[in-house]
């Protein structure tokens, strides 16, 4: 059996807890490695690591940290085949998706290349007589980075990029589901020159977080995952005294107006919707459908279902793989079996006719009728389940994406300019598509929800990244000039 260990100080490091996770092969359901899970002391001692590697890689110039992101850069364009195909063996997700992930990711490496320039402060000479005001900023030392399964490599590089660019060492603890891509990437650092020490992977469950949010050697905590365990990671690190930025979790909404263009947007609906299995933060769970269209775009989305092909990613073709777990994949096709329940129209059902192989296939589900109150529309089901709200106008239809929970992604989609940016003044969501379905902002933006989508003040990646993983320090400089020196006891003013 394969056993994945930790990663520290430039080295594969065994674990001694005893303890060992299950590595499903989600796509024939037989487990295919073993994680070792790190006990307290383990974590305690990856974050000793870490700090003592900080005091020289925050003195490394700045031309040298980005020199190694170029390389990172590299490296990672050379083996993004190999990364992909690691997340498909251990997430189930398919290559060309893989491939993706792996892209939007690396676009975090090359903006943090220009980390040069994204850490200039400013400067007002003379704000004083004789006296200058200069800002700057500085890392903050070992940061720790929490990161779920549905995208292994994709948010470790949302997040480890700007820290280590910015000065910083980092301890990853990424899902224990799917813990081999962030191993690879560890070597890949070491290749493109990055200190033993600057970047550990610590695999783990609760004991190994905890760990971390309780640690007085780590500064700061940024987490991705469900909004139960965000709120619980921002309320302990920041108890803790740490710096947090915890991303939840979704229930995305897509506006469809009488007006739109309904095969484009029935397109969109079952990319957004089935893509990865529905197991993404951005995936579409919702259509709102203004009623006298409803029939006719639900008529078009249940026309693409059947072309729809699931299998595992090893097959070319496949356009959909398993869910991460039996579990999970049980829980999904729990909510089609509610629907029906709570009164809502089963117009597709997935639980039929998916792979029978033992893996933990689902086919595409698609839900009529769906209403606040019942689970399916309520809950996040994080798999292939699209449902599908009825709605009088545009007005009701903002009113329950801005009732929601959640705040994360939503779209419209219309031809009317003026609707489309009134949706955008008005909506209560942190990332807006117009008549684009998944709308993941490029690196140099940042991404991060409203509401139980996002617990903090800095949202991950881009310009909040690089203040995230910096703090600012602002120097008031004179140097000796005998005209200007006196004795006064007054408050400095600067007239
Ligand atoms: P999860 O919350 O179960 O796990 C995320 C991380 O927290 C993992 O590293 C896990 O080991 C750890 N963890 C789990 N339970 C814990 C506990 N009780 N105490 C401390 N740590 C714990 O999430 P997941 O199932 O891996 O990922 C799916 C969720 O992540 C979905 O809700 C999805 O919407 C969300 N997500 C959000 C974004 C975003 O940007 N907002 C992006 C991707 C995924």
């Amino acid at each position: 059996m394969n056993r994945i260990s930790h990663w520290i100080d430039g080295k594969v490091v065994p674990g001694t807890s005893g303890r060992t996770g299950t590595v499903w092969n989600p796509a024939t359901g037989e487990q295919q490695a073993s994680v070792d899970l790190a006990s307290a002391d383990e974590v305690s001692a990856v974050v000793a690591v870490a700090k003592a590697a900080f005091p020289a890689w925050r003195a490394t110039n700045l031309s040298r940290r980005a020199e190694v992101m170029f390389n990172m850069r590299e490296l990672i364009s050379a083996n993004r085949k190999e990364i992909a195909s690691l997340l498909s063996a251990e997430h189930g997700k398919v290559l060309s998706d893989a491939l993706g992930e792996v892209a939007r990711g690396l676009e975090n490496v090359e903006f943090a290349c220009g980390v040069p320039n994204l850490l200039k402060g400013g400067y007002s000479e003379q704000a004083s007589t004789g006296v200058d005001v200069y800002s700057i900023k500085q890392p903050l030392g070992v940061v720790a980075g929490i990161t779920p399964f549905n995208f292994p490599a994709m948010v470790p590089m949302w997040m480890f990029a700007n820290a280590l660019a910015c000065g910083n060492t980092f301890v990853l603890k990424p899902s224990e589901k799917d813990p081999s891509a962030s191993m690879f990437l560890a070597e890949l650092l070491k290749q493109a020159g990055l200190p033993d020490g600057c970047f550990n992977v610590v695999h783990g469950d609760k004991e190994a977080v905890d760990t971390l949010l309780t640690h007085p050697d780590v500064a700061a905590v940024s987490f991705v995952g469900s909004t139960p365990i965000a709120k619980y990671i921002y309320e302990t690190g920041t108890k803790n005294g740490k710096r947090v930025q915890a991303l939840g979790g979704a229930k995305n909404h897509m506006l469809v107006l009488p007006d739109a263009d309904l095969d484009m947007a029935a397109d969109a609906a079952v990319s957004a919707a089935y893509g990865s299995a529905g197991e993404r933060c951005m995936a579409i769970s919702v259509v709102l459908a203004v009623d006298s269209v409803a029939d006719a775009l639900i008529e078009r989305i249940q026309a693409r279902i059947p072309d729809i092909k699931v299998g595992p990613a090893s097959e070319p073709g496949n356009e959909m793989g398993p869910l991460i777990t039996g579990e999970h994949r049980d829980k999904v096709a729990g909510y089609v079996a509610g629907a029906a329940e709570e009164g809502a129209t089963v117009v597709v059902d997935g639980r039929q006719g998916a792979p029978d192989n033992g893996g933990f296939f689902l086919n595409p589900s698609l839900i009529d009728h769906a209403k606040p109150g019942m689970k399916c529309y309520d809950d996040e089901i994080f798999g292939p389940v699209l449902t599908v709200t009825r709605i009088g106008s545009y007005d009701e239809g903002l009113q329950l994406i801005n009732d929601n929970l959640y705040g994360n992604g939503t779209a419209i989609f219309t031809r009317d300019g003026g609707v489309a940016r009134q949706f955008e003044f008005d909506v209560q969501v942190g990332m807006v598509g117009v008549n684009v379905p998944i709308p993941v902002p490029v690196s140099y933006y940042s991404f991060g929800g409203w509401k139980a989508s996002l617990f903090g003040d800095q949202h991950m990646y881009g310009p909040d990244g690089i203040n995230f993983f910096t703090r600012t320090k602002v120097v008031t400089s004179r140097w000796p000039d005998p005209r200007t020196s006196t004795v006064d006891l007054g408050f400095p003013q600067n007239r």
